[in-house]
């Protein structure tokens, strides 16, 4: 293995650079904010008092250049009377020094210099100075500088005049030095001090500091109260109100923790929770059982009775499930809702010996008839099972594997049960398979239709055909209907189907109709098909395309489809009908007859089932069974037809009970178009024999 190549520098150093920078803590943010309040309030100082200040400093420097004017004229005076005159140039230059930019001078009654200190042309006009001596408080600005001047006076007597002036520093050269000096010294203090603040806020928040450092290394699970750790005062109320806060989330995210995993319609755990569960098991190394427990056409009951009542229903039946894994002691067992109507159950440590009479007991009892708002309900089950470990290896692989067997128990298992074996998942493949190869094929246009002759059995004459599909597939192998139409319905695709066979009938009964053969064709319809909205404009599509008269189509559909929703049924058929459409029932006797349904449907034709005719030799309850029928259908005055007419002895006995119409091997099998032309070019009439023994 190659040696780990150190991270590059510039790799090092960007990582530093990523790294987020370091924290003030409570106490030094504390700290820091109270030497930013400091500095501010400085600011504001600087600011403010000069401002402030302005009037009392001009006063300051009146005050100051009047109080030296009066001083000179004063000591001037003393010096005048004593007739010290040689004193007074002395004078004048120590008073300028006083003050900065001082300037003094003594003038004579005639306003004669008589001394000066400074410059003679800083000083203003003497009219300007006669008229300042005048006025007892006069003080002169000119630019920055300040004047006054005062009378000399001595026993009554005006000796001269005194003047000074001064010229202070500008203003902002003073406020700088000051804001500078107070700056430099507030810096260092604020210095010297920041630490002690910085004691003083750590120490003052050392509650507040343990109470944070408390909660976030306080265990989840501990559920001691916040408030009773704690006397201070103004402390308490706050962690009483963070135990309320946290108690509150706490059942908040317990409420939704609930929602999340149970089913609110059956109060049973729901999909995500059982799958967590089954992969808790699996992990846990522990045999179990995986039944997957679908209701049968469930959602029928939805669309009967609506979706609260079936809710209801859904409840009743989750019950029903727990008290028979109850009643039969199975310890441990995990019932779950999986889907809309799909319960899931975990049954460990059982081998398939004792889930088989568990799940037979589940099945009896949800098939109990369930009381309801007035209504009686029964509600079938199908259980698909798979074990752990012997079938699969993880939670989702055994999940699949129980779908495979559920679709078996659907398909037909032993009381609706069945447990996985291999044999079904290839089944399944094959079955996934075929399903595709359907799906290729109606694109292709694989399917085509076949034509059965029917014969009016009193004369033997050809009255028309029964259209039948075929699946012609690329290999040249022909597969029957019974394989590939449960297919293409439970694949939708049964519209697509229906249509390619209407409009290959249309067009080869419309083709035989020109030539003078037979008179009218069959086309099954499924009642899926009625699911379509334009099923019906889809055969007057195939009626106009083709020519073929309406009244030369036959539409069957079979007893039970008509009897399951005879209203749509009728909805449906009506506007075919009134085309001039005929319709026959299909597969007669076999439909758990309605019979109210059946006479409320437009119906023409009742065509009895062949396993009736089959059975009529076998059957000894066979020939009453057919012979009620036919009686019913020339009472409703309908035409009848017998299928899976195969012998002379049939034909003899369904003519002998007023049947009008026979179809089956005795006659012909189904044919190809081009066929089905020679047969009848060939065709010799087999009249039955009513007389026949
Ligand atoms: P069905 O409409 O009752 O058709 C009669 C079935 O009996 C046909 O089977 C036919 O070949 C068969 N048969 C006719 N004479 C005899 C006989 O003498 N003996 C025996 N044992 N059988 C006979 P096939 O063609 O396999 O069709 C089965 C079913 O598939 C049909 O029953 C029909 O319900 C459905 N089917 C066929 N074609 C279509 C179609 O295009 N659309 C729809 N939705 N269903 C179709
Ligand atoms: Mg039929
Ligand atoms: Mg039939």
């Amino acid at each position: 293995m190659p040696a780990k190549k150190p991270l590059p520098a510039k790799t090092a150093g960007a990582s530093a650079a990523r790294r987020p920078p370091k924290r003030l803590g409570l106490a030094g943010r504390v700290a820091m904010i109270a030497v930013v309040a400091a500095f501010v309030a400085a600011i504001a100082q600087w600011v403010i008092t000069p401002i402030l200040a302005q009037g009392e400093i001009r006063t300051q420097r009146e005050v100051a250049v009047t109080s030296g004017a009066s001083l000179l004229a004063d000591v001037a005076r003393v010096h005048a009377e004593a007739g010290h005159w040689s004193e007074i140039p002395v004078l004048v230059d120590a008073l300028s020094n006083g003050l900065p930019g001082g300037q003094s001078a003594v003038f004579g009654a005639d306003w004669a210099l008589l001394a000066r200190d400074g410059d003679p042309a800083a000083l203003p006009p003497l009219r300007a100075l006669e008229a300042l001596a005048r006025d007892p408080n006069g003080i002169l600005n000119k630019g920055e500088r300040y004047y006054a001047a005062r009378p000399i006076i001595a026993h009554g007597k005006t000796f001269g005049y005194a003047v000074y002036s001064f010229l202070p520093r500008p203003f902002v050269d003073v406020w700088l030095t000051v804001v500078a000096l107070n700056a430099m010294v507030l810096s260092l203090f604020l210095l010297a001090i920041a630490p002690l603040v910085y004691r003083l806020a750590r120490h003052a928040l050392k509650p507040v500091t343990l109470l944070e450092r408390r909660i976030r290394s306080r265990d989840p699970k501990d559920k001691s109260k916040l408030a009773d750790s704690s006397d201070d005062r103004l402390l308490k109320p706050l962690l009483t109100a963070i135990d309320e806060v946290h108690e509150r989330s706490e059942a908040a995210m317990r409420r939704a923790l609930t929602m999340a995993y149970t089913d609110p319609v059956t109060h049973l755990p729901n999909r995500l929770r059982f799958v967590s569960r089954l992969e808790n098991v699996v992990a846990s190394g522990q045999g179990v059982h995986l039944v997957i427990c679908d209701l049968d056409k469930f959602r029928q009951v939805n669309v009967t009775y609506g979706p609260h009542f079936a809710d209801k229903a859904l409840g009743v039946v989750a019950e029903r499930l727990r008290a028979t894994a109850i009643a039969a002691k199975l310890s441990g067992f995990f019932i779950g809702r999986i889907g809309a109507d799909q319960f899931g159950l975990l049954l460990p440590s059982t081998t398939d010996l004792n889930a088989a009479p568990f799940l037979k007991a589940a099945g009896a009892a949800i098939g109990e008839p369930i009381g309801l708002e007035d209504q009686v309900l029964r509600v079938t089950a199908s259980f698909g099972c798979s074990s752990f470990p012997a079938d699969a290896p993880t939670g989702p692989d055994l999940l699949k594997l129980a779908e495979v067997a559920l679709k078996e128990a659907k398909r037909g298992g032993v009381q609706g049960i069945a447990f996985f074996d291999q044999r079904l998942l290839d089944k399944a493949r094959a079955q996934t398979k075929l399903e595709e190869e359907v799906r290729v094929g109606i694109e292709r246009g694989e399917f085509v239709a076949v034509f059965q002759p029917k014969v009016k059995l009193e004369s033997g004459e050809l009255v028309g055909a029964e259209a039948l599909a075929r699946w012609r597939r690329p290999d040249g192998a022909i597969v029957s209907p019974g394989v590939f139409i449960p297919i293409a319905e439970e694949l939708g695709l049964i519209g697509t189907l229906g249509k390619q066979v209407m409009r290959d009938a249309c067009f080869a009964a419309a083709g035989w109709n020109r030539k003078g053969i037979v008179s009218s064709v069959a086309v099954n319809v499924s009642p899926h098909q009625f699911d379509d909205p334009d099923f019906v404009s889809s055969v007057f599509q195939a009626l106009d395309d083709s020519g073929l008269p309406p009244d030369l189509l036959e539409l069957e559909i079979t007893e039970s489809a008509a009897v399951a929703d005879a209203d749509r049924v009728a909805r449906t058929m009506w506007p075919l009908r009134n085309r001039g459409v005929r319709l026959a029932i299909d597969d007669f006797g076999t439909g758990h007859s309605n019979f109210a349904a059946i006479t409320r449907l437009p119906f023409d034709v009742f065509k009895i089932d062949q396993q009736f005719v089959r059975a009529l030799s076998t059957d000894p309850h066979a020939p009453a069974i057919v012979e009620m029928i036919l009686a019913m259908a020339e009472a409703l005055g309908q035409e009848t037809v017998a299928e899976g007419v195969e012998t002379k002895e049939q034909a003899d006995f369904l003519l002998r009970r007023a049947c009008t119409i026979g179809q089956g091997y005795y006659y012909s099998p189904p044919l190809p178009a081009a066929e089905f032309d020679a047969f009848v070019r060939s065709y010799r009439p087999r009249p039955a024999d009513r007389f026949a023994a």
